[in-house]
């Protein structure tokens, strides 16, 4: 009896230092195995595995006392390299915590957080509440935070006029050369000063002196009165024609510019035709070259000015084709900049997808310009009537009511915004909401026009 009592007692003792073994010895390893249990979830288990035995028992306690969460399992990755976490890191992953709860981030994410940390400013990023999925589009680099300048357009009016001539020395078919002079005038003492419709399209505005007003100026079916030569050579041009008006206008007044955009048919060489005689065909290359060197645009106006209403789908693409195999020789690598149309009439195709489908090249038509309709409005991303803009046609009486309209004028507001939110516009758009202190109202930002509430 004494003996089973005294070997019910060895027992009794060797079972209770097994269990105080156990608390003392195996304990530490089962906080450890938690932290592994986590750990083992995530999409670094091999590093994991590598960098435990490098870990201290300060940053083991850290982790367990301050990272319960297996979401931020990723950011620990970066930890594991050394097996210390330095109170940077600390700092860095409280922020985490603190902007990201119960959020878990990719190993891009995780890497592309980890770089703020070389930052010295880095804690200013947390600022800006980015979600995880914004986290992407960031543009990570070591100067990410510096702020750079970028020019947002108040909207005041959000229309531009694109002008429509033809002829300018017989009335028949345009105005005389004296009216096209006074529009000039009346243009550039309104505010007016010319762009390309290339920026047009872009929402590009940088090229329009602040505080000026847009126009587009446009010349269809290539009449002589638009670009004569003085001699047969080609060597001097007609002061009088539109080219040698708007060199000398914008010699005098260079805020106005010189820019102009030339709707060309081919079936009778451009810049050859006047009423009733046909000349310098010769040259029409070389008025064209010269256009295209000096910063005018061209434009598609058909083969045979055909009118595309009630006409077949083929037959308008090969009238639309047979232009630019006729001018691509001239064009060449310049045939991305000579990707607007102007509908011949004014008549549009019966399908409106056509000018939307067409390809030359690969390239596609970026605009088609009407006859009619008044002004353009600003392009934006929303804008998908890029197809049918409107034009106002330059009648004396049009030009002089419509320098008085309120049409869109160049203000432009600059904005200090840190370059990571520079990578898309939508960042861009969140940074100034919360950040740029800017009047409430309607604004063009990267071609788009965008809404900032008060
Ligand atoms: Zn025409």
């Amino acid at each position: 009896m004494y003996r089973i009592e005294k070997e019910g007692r060895t027992f009794l003792c060797f079972a209770l230092s097994v269990c105080f073994a156990f608390l003392f010895w195996f304990s530490p390893i089962c906080l450890k195995y938690s932290v592994l249990e986590k750990l083992r979830d995530t999409s670094y288990p091999q590093v994991f595995q590598e960098n435990l035995s490098k870990l201290n028992k300060m940053s083991l306690s850290y982790i367990e006392s301050t990272l319960p969460s297996p979401e931020y399992s990723n950011l620990l990755y970066f930890f594991f390299q050394d097996g210390v976490i330095s109170d940077n890191e600390k700092n860095f992953l409280s922020l985490i915590q603190k902007n990201y709860p119960n959020t878990y981030f990719s190993k891009p994410q995780a890497e592309k957080l980890f770089t703020l940390t070389n930052l010295k400013k880095f804690e200013e990023f947390f600022k800006y509440k980015i979600s995880a999925g914004e986290i992407d589009q960031l543009a990570f680099s070591s100067d990410m935070l510096d702020r750079i300048s970028q020019e947002i357009y108040p909207v005041n009016s959000n229309k531009i006029p694109i002008l429509m001539y033809h002829s300018i020395e017989d009335t028949r078919v345009g105005i005389t050369r004296e009216s096209f002079l006074n529009q000039l005038n009346m243009l550039y003492e309104n505010g007016f000063s010319t762009m390309k419709m290339e920026d047009y399209l872009n929402g590009d505005f940088s090229k329009i002196p602040e505080g000026r007003k847009p126009v587009i100026l446009t010349f269809d079916d290539g009449w002589i009165s638009q670009f004569r030569y003085l001699d047969e050579k080609g060597e001097k041009i007609d002061p009088a024609c539109v080219v040698g008006t708007l060199e000398s206008f914008s010699n005098k007044y260079p805020l106005f510019g010189k820019s102009a955009v030339f709707y060309l048919y081919m079936r009778i060489p451009p810049f050859c035709c006047s009423i009733g005689s046909i000349q310098q065909q010769k040259l029409w290359q070389k008025k064209v070259k010269y256009l295209i060197d000096n910063g005018f645009e061209i434009g598609n106006h058909t083969l045979n000015h055909k009118y595309f209403i009630h006409e077949k789908e083929q037959e308008i693409k090969k009238e639309l084709d047979e232009f630019y195999s006729k001018m691509f020789p001239l064009l060449g690598k310049n045939l991305k900049h000579a990707l607007t149309f102007a509908y011949p009439g004014g008549y549009l195709p019966d399908n409106k997808t056509v000018l939307n489908n067409y390809r030359y090249k690969g390239f596609s038509i970026k605009a088609s310009v009407k006859a009619s309709g008044g002004g353009a409005i600003v392009p934006s991303g929303q804008n998908n009537n890029l197809q049918e803009l409107p034009r106002i046609p330059a009648e004396d009486y049009l030009v002089k009511a419509m320098v008085t309209q309120p049409f869109f004028r160049k203000t432009s507001l600059k904005i200090q915004i840190p370059k990571m939110f520079l990578s898309s516009h939508n960042l861009k758009m969140m940074w100034i909401k919360e950040n740029g202190n800017i009047p409430a109202g309607s604004y063009i930002l990267d071609n788009q026009i965008v809404q900032f509430p008060s």
